[in-house]
C-alpha cells in the first residue's frame, strides 16, 4: 500500500499526545487510501482528536459531463493481468460480486476505472471521483495493489479484512479470496460515495483543512467551539467521517465473504474474528453490521462448521 506518507510529519506534537491510527486516510476530495499491513496499530484513545489526513490537500470535487459510453474500464498493466483476472474471477464467482460488477459494467452513465499498481503493494484505494452537473456521481477509480492477495489490514478499522487471518486453508486460493474481499471493500466505497450528497462532500473538503488548522493551533483541544461548529456543518469529526466510511465498506467485504466461504469449515472462525475485532475496537459500529443477517450467521458462539472440505472448495 502506499503507506500514508506519515501523518506524523504534520503532527509531531499531536503524535506525542495521542496515538495516530496511521492506517488510512481520507483526502480532502473525499477519496480513500486504505492501509493494510504496514500501518502502525494505534489504539483510539480520543477519536475526536485524531486527524487521519494530510495537510494541504485541496478540494477536488470534479464536475464532468454525464458519460454516455461508460462502464468498467480495466487499465491493468500486462505484467499484472494474470493475477488481476484471478482476483476478478474470484470476486464475480459470488452473486454479490457478479451483480456489483455487472451493475457498473452495464451502466453507460458511470465510468468505473480499475487499475493495478505496484506502488500500492498489499493495499488499495478509491479516488478520482467525478460528478455531473446535477450532483450525481458518474465516475471513480479503484486502484488495486499488485500484491493484493497478501497482507492483512489492521483490526481497528478493517475488522472484516483482518478476520481473514483466521482463514487458514492449505490450498492457494485463500490469497485470491483475500484479494476479492479487498475489491469488495473498494466497491463499497464507490457505492457509498454515490449515495452521499456532493454538496456535503464539498463542504467537508473545504472545512476539514480548516478544522485541522484550528486543531493544531488551539493546543489540540477538540472541544474548541469553532471545531464543534465545523463538526455540525460537516456531519462529525474528520476521523468520525472517515471511519464511518471504512466500516461501511467493511460490510461489503463481509457480504462477499459470507457468500464465498459460508460453507467452509473455517467460516465461523472468520466471522467470529469479525465480531471480536468489532467488540474490541469499534463496538459502537457493531449494530450497523448487525443490520445484516449475515453478521449473525455463526451466532455469538464459537462453533465451527463441519461441512465441506476447505481444500476442495472452489479454487
Ligand atoms: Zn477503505
Amino acid at each position: 500500500m502506499r503507506l500514508l506518507r506519515p501523518v506524523s510529519f504534520i503532527l509531531p506534537v499531536v503524535a506525542a499526545a495521542i496515538f495516530l491510527p496511521h492506517t488510512g486516510e481520507v483526502r480532502a476530495d473525499g477519496s480513500f487510501i486504505d492501509h493494510t499491513d504496514r500501518g502502525r496499530f494505534g489504539r483510539v484513545r480520543n477519536s475526536r482528536a485524531i486527524l487521519p489526513m494530510r495537510e494541504g490537500r485541496s478540494p477536488q470535487i470534479k464536475i464532468v459531463q454525464t458519460p454516455s459510453e461508460g462502464g468498467i474500464l480495466e487499465n491493468v498493466p500486462v505484467k499484472y493481468r494474470a493475477r488481476f483476472e484471478k482476483w476478478k474471477a474470484e470476486f464475480v464467482s459470488t452473486k454479490f460480486g457478479k451483480d456489483l460488477w455487472e451493475a457498473y459494467a452495464n451502466n453507460k452513465e458511470f465510468v468505473l476505472r480499475i487499475t493495478v499498481s505496484g506502488d500500492r503493494k498489499h493495499g488499495a484505494g478509491t479516488d478520482d471521483f467525478e460528478w455531473d452537473e446535477t450532483g450525481r456521481l458518474v465516475g471513480a477509480t479503484i486502484t488495486l495493489g499488485a500484491d493484493l492477495d497478501d497482507g492483512f489490514p489492521n483490526p481497528i478499522y478493517y475488522p472484516v479484512l483482518n478476520s481473514l487471518t483466521s482463514y487458514t486453508v492449505s490450498t492457494g486460493y485463500a490469497g485470491r479470496v483475500l484479494a476479492a474481499a479487498k475489491i469488495s471493500h473498494e466497491f463499497g466505497h464507490v457505492r457509498q460515495i454515490g449515495n452521499e450528497s456532493m454538496s456535503l462532500l464539498e463542504t467537508q473538503s473545504r472545512l476539514i483543512p480548516v478544522y485541522v488548522s484550528i486543531f493544531r493551533e488551539n493546543g489540540l483541544n477538540p472541544n474548541d467551539a469553532r471545531l464543534l461548529a465545523i463538526e455540525s456543518q460537516i456531519g462529525g469529526t474528520p476521523v468520525g467521517i472517515w471511519e464511518s466510511r471504512e466500516y461501511s465498506s467493511e460490510i461489503s467485504a463481509m457480504l462477499y465473504l459470507h457468500e464465498r466461504i459460508g460453507g467452509e469449515p473455517r467460516f465461523c472462525s472468520v466471522f467470529n474474528r469479525i465480531k471480536q475485532n468489532l467488540q474490541t475496537y469499534a463496538p459502537r459500529y457493531e449494530p450497523r453490521f448487525g443490520q445484516h443477517a449475515e453478521f449473525e450467521a455463526c451466532g455469538s458462539g464459537s462453533r465451527e462448521r463441519s461441512e465441506g472440505n476447505p481444500d476442495t472448495q472452489a479454487q
